[in-house]
């Protein structure tokens, strides 16, 4: 018996009749997970820059903190940050809401949007993590295929979101898994002639050649913009993300999104980045270049099919199923991605583009797992 005599009732309670008290949609759905295999040495699996920030850079961040108040909330908003962006962008700072991390937008935006049956328009295949949310609100996806070369037009969005009157189509630009991009006139069309909002995450947009969708904002209000500090401006682990849209739009998605999400520490990071961004810019130079030279490697080997992509990381597909490659480039201590699952994408794995030493490494890796086919 416990202090509070509750021991048998506590022990009576079986929590496989608890379990079924669960929304049924948060049942159907699979938790979230990356595997990260035991030795792990190169890390090429979830597009994260390869780089850290300067040492410097981390110095005045951790100075900029000490003379912070830590007992008090920060700004609702990241009011000072919000500023430096929307400078940036060339919008208003009630045109920018920041999250922790984009992923935590996706919500937001489905909270806001989504009932039980509201059809939501996607690309198919296309970041997880989109269906998921959609399916958790109770949502119902629509989703439009790629062509086999994983292009997409605006013509079958158009015709989806009008049949289906859905309030909400969601585009990636460019696209994960397969690092294509929507030309702009396309999505250009879809925002003319859609019946509800567009959302473009950009969360790859640095790395892009073709423009971004920033500059639909002023003629078109149904169009949201995200984008993220965690792929080429390094900050994965700090968790920053952002919205860009029409104010009286975001205002409705600042309900929903909880206040004070962004901490002084992430914020305090990004002010420091964006005021010296000319490492940004070094980074992702050497990274595009990288890019070029691993794509150039991996059409060299034989027996290999490479996507160009305009991101920092490409898909390929080998003789091997992608499992079993995974698992030989595993036990030589590289890790890539598993893409094999998604809709069109058999046989196909991901790899994020690392330094030069971690390419390498991939590479040679990648040679011996494939001599060792038999
Ligand atoms: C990596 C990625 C993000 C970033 O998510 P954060 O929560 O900002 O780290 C968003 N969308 C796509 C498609 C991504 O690949």
């Amino acid at each position: 018996m416990n202090e509070n005599g509750l021991e048998t009732l506590h022990v009576r309670r079986s929590v496989s009749d608890l379990l079924p008290l669960f929304r049924q949609a948060v049942r159907d759905v699979h938790l979230y997970h990356v595997p990260l295999p035991e030795g792990i040495t190169v890390k090429l699996n979830q597009n994260e820059s390869p780089h850290d920030l300067p040492e410097a850079l981390k110095a005045r961040i951790a100075e900029r903190l000490k003379t912070t108040s830590w007992n008090r909330y920060p700004s609702d908003y990241a009011d000072p940050l919000r500023e430096v962006m929307a400078e940036r962008l060339g919008v208003r700072p009630d045109q920018v809401l920041f999250s922790n991390g984009s992923n935590d937008l996706i919500n937001s935006v489905g909270l806001a949007l989504i009932d039980p049956g509201t059809p939501v328009v996607l690309m198919e295949p296309m970041f997880s993590l989109y269906k998921k949310a959609v399916t958790l609100y109770g949502g119902r996806t629509v989703p439009v295929r790629c062509d086999a070369a994983f292009q997409h037009i605006a013509e079958p969005f158009i015709e989806a979101a009008t049949a289906t009157g859905a309030p909400l189509v969601i585009l990636t630009r460019p696209n994960s898994p397969t690092g294509q991009v929507v030309p702009i006139d396309e999505v250009e069309r879809i925002a003319a002639e859609v019946p509800g909002f567009v959302l473009v995450d950009e969360a790859y947009q640095e790395f892009m050649d073709s423009p971004s969708a920033l500059d639909l904002l002023d003629a078109y209000p149904n169009v949201l913009i995200m984008r993220t500090f965690s792929k080429a401006l390094g900050l994965a682990g700090l968790r920053l993300g952002y919205l860009v849209a029409h104010p009286e739009v975001l205002q409705e998605v600042m309900k929903v999104r909880l206040p004070f999400v962004i901490n002084l520490l992430t914020e305090a990071a990004a002010l420091e980045v964006l005021s010296d961004p000319g490492f940004i810019q070094d980074h992702l130079a050497r990274i595009k270049q990288e890019r070029g030279g691993l794509e150039g490697a991996l059409r060299g080997i034989k027996g290999v099919h490479v996507v160009s992509s305009e991101t920092n990381f490409l898909i390929f597909r080998t003789p091997l199923p992608s499992a079993e490659l995974l698992h030989r480039l595993a036990r030589q201590g590289v890790l890539i991605r598993d893409v094999g699952g998604y809709p069109g994408l058999d046989g196909f794995v991901r790899v994020s583009v690392g330094t030069s030493d971690e390419n390498q490494a991939f590479l040679f890796a990648l040679n011996r797992a494939l001599r060792d086919r038999a």
